[in-house]
């Protein structure tokens, strides 16, 4: 691999040098058919060198969907190509900073890109811990208290905002609710155990193919497992190791949880992100744990790999 791995380094050398743009991350994800692309690996560590939890579904060279906004995913949304023009809707797992810190800089740069037409946003509810997705929302861009309060207009009816945000607070259990559908998608959820944080995970369905998120959770409950029933991908989150004990347990899902829920869901591959420096370099024995329970590919997430979902 490093030979091969030198190999293409140099020939991406030479052709920076010859072509100069080359090098500026064309978009290569998702160009035709439907793909996910992980804008951002890693938890809420900046020491794993990873942007936090982003994810885009793209379909047809088009970044239809985001999910979540970790802090450093704002500059990989760049990369990756996409525009904020794109996306059809906005979907939180949850409020911790790792899933929304980038937020308001998508929402900012949506500002110099053309957006016309509304962004659905949808969430969950809030608690005393957490805001609701709608009270996030307008903690940030309302008049005269959000933080942000200069892009108000973005949340006035018939404002002066190149187009609207719409937060939506998500009621869900552990029965799958549809909370947003166009005619190429539709978007469900269910609510998930992360501690004490209200907090979804999502399956879409685009193009007859489901794609799954777990966001953050601990794996209790059956609702994940009917969410991810038969996904064509099922993105889960290995943010702690086996033998995880205490907060972090009630908090995540170690390997032998993921992998007995997608076993159960009969999901067709497996992509492992939020990764953290505690489950960084044990990627073995994460694999070895899962593959006791669940036969099918299992792939590590790195910043800007793209899964076309075939
Ligand atoms: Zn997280």
């Amino acid at each position: 691999m490093p030979l091969i791995g030198g190999r293409i380094n140099t020939l991406l050398l030479l052709v920076s040098l010859f072509f100069p743009c080359v090098a500026a991350f064309p978009q290569a994800c998702g160009s035709t058919g439907i793909a996910v692309q992980v804008l951002g690996s890693g938890g809420p560590e900046l020491q794993d060198k990873r942007a936090s939890t982003s994810y885009l579904i793209w379909q047809n060279g088009r970044a239809v969907i985001i999910v979540d906004s970790g802090g450093g995913s704002a500059l990989r949304f760049g990369e990756s190509g996409a525009q904020m023009s794109q996306p059809d809707v906005f979907l939180f797992s949850h409020f911790h900073i790792d899933h929304s810190g980038d937020f308001p800089a998508l929402i900012f740069s949506s500002w110099f890109e053309d957006r016309k037409r509304p962004l659905p946003i949808y969430g969950p509810p809030g608690n005393q811990f957490m805001p609701s997705t709608t009270e996030f929302v307008h903690d940030l861009f309302s008049d005269p208290h959000g933080a942000w309060r200069y892009l108000s207009d973005l949340l006035q009816p018939g404002g002066n905002g190149n187009y609207q945000l719409q937060p939506h607070d998500v009621m869900a259990g552990s029965t799958p609710v549809r909370v947003f559908s166009n005619a190429d998608m539709a978007v469900y959820a269910v609510r998930v155990h992360h501690g004490a944080f209200p907090a979804l995970a999502y399956r879409v369905e685009i193009a007859g193919k489901r794609i799954v998120f777990s966001g953050d959770t601990n794996g209790e409950g059956d609702g994940l497992t009917h969410l991810a029933s038969n996904a064509d991908l099922f993105i889960a989150h290995n943010a702690v190791p086996e033998g995880a004990t205490g907060v972090e347990r009630n908090l995540h899902m170690p390997p032998s949880v993921i992998g007995t829920i997608a076993a159960n869901a009969q999901v067709k591959q497996l992509v492992l992100s939020h990764r953290m420096l505690r489950t960084l370099g044990k990627e073995n024995e994460t694999q070895a744990e899962i593959k006791r329970h669940f036969a099918g590919p299992i792939m590590f997430a790195n910043d800007l790999d793209c899964f076309p979902v075939k």
